[in-house]
């Protein structure tokens, strides 16, 4: 048996094999030689006293203890026959992710997704970025990979209970990720290391006999006598107009939260949605060598600690504040969906290297918030996002120029004269966001910051900036399934699954979904 043990190990030593085994001879009584093998379970930065140091739960294997590593789980895919076929809407982590759950299980997965491929949907990116120009289909949330992509690529959930987090961790591994994602408390792979995992998956359902096809842009669900039977695509791009449609013995919907017009269409199907609470607010953007400072207590970062993150959380009045996505060493991006919307997010290399650190800093939007919206019954919320991003669109100058204050200004209510630099590409441009934002959601973002400031010392400060819009942190709409089946309750076989349908808040746990409902397709549906 393997001797379980705690190595705390400074940051330069974290990857020192002689150091590690000395530490473990330490611990086991074991001479250094004699040790055969140590396998890292789980790694974690301790950042709380002065000098900073790793905690390694490692296993320790003496002279007669074999190691034996896991087999690949790709090891146990076979070709699927065909004769099930599931149509899964979304090629984001929960549609991969279900794709690969259902070859598993023997059943064919065709993958429909409105965007590009991860490698054609670069032209998409630069497009947004340097000329202003949103593309309906393919931007930083629609696309291969869905908005995972070109995302932060933070692999950590809340929702340990819904699945297998190690096998979805496993199986990006398998897929190109580094190795460490296994072991690191907070795993991240970054946006330059995610599309090359992302094809590799793609690789693996057409090599195992599902089908990926892009460009194509599902518009109706086909159904007949409370069942669905199919979707209909329409193609974008060269074949553009033209539609096609695609017979299945299920449906699965991972379309993301930003696919208004899939919840415009169950809505005219008579397929019941419902409004759902969601988040508004800011991202806010620091020199990372200043969060760095706070953080470690260090004038200059010690090179081998990773850029320094922070999470902060208050409560104003019955609403919380909080840090939401925090990209250490990251960039902001634009997020817009369609043309006419300020939205922002963030997201950082596998190096986490940039000179910038920025957060969502939001606020919950509860349905009761929302009177005057009320009247767009199930599209309140929705509605509400819309209006917002487009205010703050309409305020500019048609460009996707980044409406940006201080971080005092933006407290005191006063607009900037100038701003701090930005990472975020189009450029930012001082905008009285105290009067833009709806009233009730900057009063909490001003209060909440300014408490930040007081609880992070260096936090507030005229480096600052606070850009809006921070508003896709997770759907407006749910689309409601059946606790057991997964499916939802007016058409047999339609499985709604991810973040766009509300199951969801992240990579991993969409990922988790996408299994989760793979398996109800098959076990409770297909079989059933
Ligand atoms: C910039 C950015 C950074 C992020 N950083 C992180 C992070 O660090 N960690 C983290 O956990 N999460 C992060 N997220 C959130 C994360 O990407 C999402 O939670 C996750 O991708 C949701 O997965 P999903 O599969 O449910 O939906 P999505 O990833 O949104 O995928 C939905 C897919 O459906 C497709 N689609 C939509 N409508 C249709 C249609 N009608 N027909 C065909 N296809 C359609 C879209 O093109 C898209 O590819 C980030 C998001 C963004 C935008």
């Amino acid at each position: 048996m393997p001797t379980l043990v705690e190595l705390v190990v400074a940051p330069a030593e974290r990857h020192s094999e002689p150091i590690l085994r000395q530490k473990a001879a330490q611990q086991t009584g074991l001479p250094p030689g004699a040790i055969a093998h140590i396998q890292i379970l789980k790694a974690s930065l301790d950042a709380r006293g002065r000098h900073p140091v790793f905690r390694l739960k490692a296993e320790v294997y003496g002279p007669n203890e074999v190691f034996t590593p896991e087999p690949a789980l790709l090891a146990g895919f076979r070709p699927v026959d065909g004769r099930k076929k599931v149509v899964i809407v979304g090629a984001g982590p929960a549609g991969y992710f279900a794709a690969l759950e259902l070859i598993e299980r023997g059943i064919q997965p065709i993958v429909l997704d409105r965007g590009e491929d991860a490698r054609t949907r670069r032209r998409a990116l630069r497009d947004i970025q340097q000329f202003g120009i949103v593309h309906p289909h393919s931007n930083y949330c629609f696309g291969e990979g869905g908005a995972g992509t070109y995302s932060d690529g933070k692999l950590y959930t809340r929702s340990v209970k819904r699945g297998d987090i190690y096998k979805a961790l496993r199986l990006l591994v398998e897929h190109g990720a580094k190795p460490d994602i296994l072991v690191e408390a907070h795993p991240h792979i970054g946006s330059n290391k995610l599309p090359g995992v992302v094809q590799n998956i793609r690789a693996t359902i057409e090599q195992y006999g599902g089908q990926v096809l892009f460009n194509r842009f599902v518009t109706d669900l086909l159904l007949r006598e409370g069942r669905i039977e199919g979707v209909v695509a329409e193609k974008i791009g060269v074949e553009s107009g033209s539609t096609e449609v695609f017979m299945a013995d299920a449906v699965i919907v991972a379309t993301g939260h930003s696919a208004r017009d899939i919840y415009r269409l169950f809505h005219t199907r008579g397929l019941r949605i419902e409004a759902k609470p969601f988040a508004l607010g800011v991202r806010v953007e620091h020199p990372q060598p200043l969060i760095d400072r706070i953080q470690y207590r260090q004038e200059q970062r010690d090179e081998h600690l990773p850029a320094a993150s922070y999470s902060l959380v208050c409560q104003v009045g019955d609403r919380g504040v909080f840090s939401f996505c925090m990209c250490p060493g990251g960039l902001i991006v634009p997020a817009a969906t369609a043309p006419g919307e300020i939205v922002v997010n963030g997201m950082s290399m596998s190096r986490r290297d940039s000179p910038f650190a920025n957060s969502g800093m939001v606020t919950a939007v509860e349905i009761a918030d929302l009177a005057p919206w009320h009247k767009h019954g199930v599209f309140a919320a929705l509605e509400f996002q819309q209006s917002v991003e487009q205010r703050l669109f309409a305020a500019g100058d048609g460009s996707q120029k980044g409406p940006a204050l201080r971080l005092p200004d933006f407290i005191a209510g006063k607009l900037s004269a100038d701003l701090p630099h930005s990472s975020y590409i189009p450029g930012l441009y001082p905008s009285p966001l105290f009067e833009l934002l709806p009233p009730a959601i900057y009063r909490r973002l001003r209060e909440g910051l300014d408490r930040f400031g007081k609880m992070m010392r260096g936090f507030y400060t005229r480096e600052a900036n606070v850009v809006a819009t921070e508003s896709r942190t997770s759907a407006p709409v749910r689309i409601p399934r059946d606790a057991s089946t997964l499916m939802h309750p007016d058409a047999l076989g339609l499985f709604p699954c991810g973040e766009g349908a509300g199951y969801a808040g992240g990579i991993i746990s969409a990922a988790l979904d996408g299994q989760r409902v793979a398996k109800a397709v098959d076990e409770i549906f297909l079989k059933g």
